[in-house]
């Protein structure tokens, strides 16, 4: 009897079945990853988040951004079942940066966490400090030596020089860490919210900085961006991650000028919403 009515179900049910099925096939095949390499800058409002896809499908998140904005835009962005995020990077632990971590760090496997852990007082990062301590993940202190080798894609640590945990800063901004993520002859500049000083000392360390994306620091703040440093990077293409009609004035005409100046395309979250570079 039990046979015959599941029987009748599925007779009447068929198409719909057969339809949900195949969408979720289409659907499957989309969401693949493609063996190309990509880069999100993410819609995360006044804030910084940078997720990486490699080729070999490893995923590597740079900050989180405010709130939890970056939850939505990890489950737009990533393949339906990956939930582990291979390396995840805060820059400096500004509430903009670190904030949208924390619901990471409870709702993804996180497998290895690189930050400066300099001495910062703020709920969001005690709290994003005590989700890494739960996570049980790899934790790297950040310095020019550490950096990581997935294979396809390199993330090369530029800045701080030298360990600077424990460290109080005066200016947060300057103890961001700064990256390139190279994928063979391509590669991105990250820096977090670096100032011109810092710039001017990564210029000075590093004689090859020349990078085809820059993810424009501090939001294009007036403060950065300095001409030295664009000079040395030189990007063909710069983003800028703000949140529509900021209170800052980000980016500031400043930077936008000089980003012109050189030639520079630029995409905005502010406007373009989530932007992607594929290699
Ligand atoms: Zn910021």
């Amino acid at each position: 009897m039990v046979f015959v009515k599941i029987f009748k179900w599925l007779k009447k049910y068929a198409f719909q079945i057969v339809f949900i099925g195949a969408m979720s096939c289409v659907i499957f095949v989309l969401d693949l990853p493609d063996g190309r390499f990509h880069a999100y800058f993410l819609d995360v409002g006044q804030g910084d988040s940078l997720l990486i896809q490699t080729p070999g499908n490893k995923h590597i998140l740079i900050d989180g951004g405010p709130k939890d904005y970056v939850m939505q835009e990890l489950g737009d962005s990533m393949f339906f079942f990956d939930r582990t995020i291979d390396l995840m990077v805060l820059t400096h632990p500004h509430s903009d940066h670190v904030s949208g971590l924390i619901s990471v760090l409870k709702d993804y496997n996180v497998k290895r966490v690189m930050a400066t852990f300099v001495i910062y007082k703020s709920d969001g990062y005690a709290n994003f400090l005590k989700a890494v301590k739960e996570e049980g993940a790899e934790i790297f202190v950040a310095d020019s030596k550490t950096d990581f080798d997935f294979g396809d894609v390199f993330v090369d640590t530029l800045y701080p020089f030298s360990k600077i945990n424990g460290q109080t800063f005066k200016d947060a901004n300057d103890s961001s860490i700064a990256m390139r993520i190279i994928y063979g002859d391509k590669s991105i500049f990250v820096g977090g919210d670096i100032g011109k000083s810092v710039e001017e000392k990564i210029v000075a360390k590093y004689k090859d900085l020349k990078s085809d994306v820059l993810k424009v620091s501090h939001h294009g703040s007036k403060n950065s961006s300095s001409d030295v440093f664009l000079k040395a990077v030189s990007p063909k293409i710069a983003i800028i991650s703000c949140g529509k009609n900021n209170s800052y004035g980000f980016p500031t005409d400043i930077v936008l000028g000089v980003l012109k100046k050189y030639d520079v395309k630029i995409y905005r979250t502010d406007l373009d919403s989530k932007v992607e570079i594929v290699f």
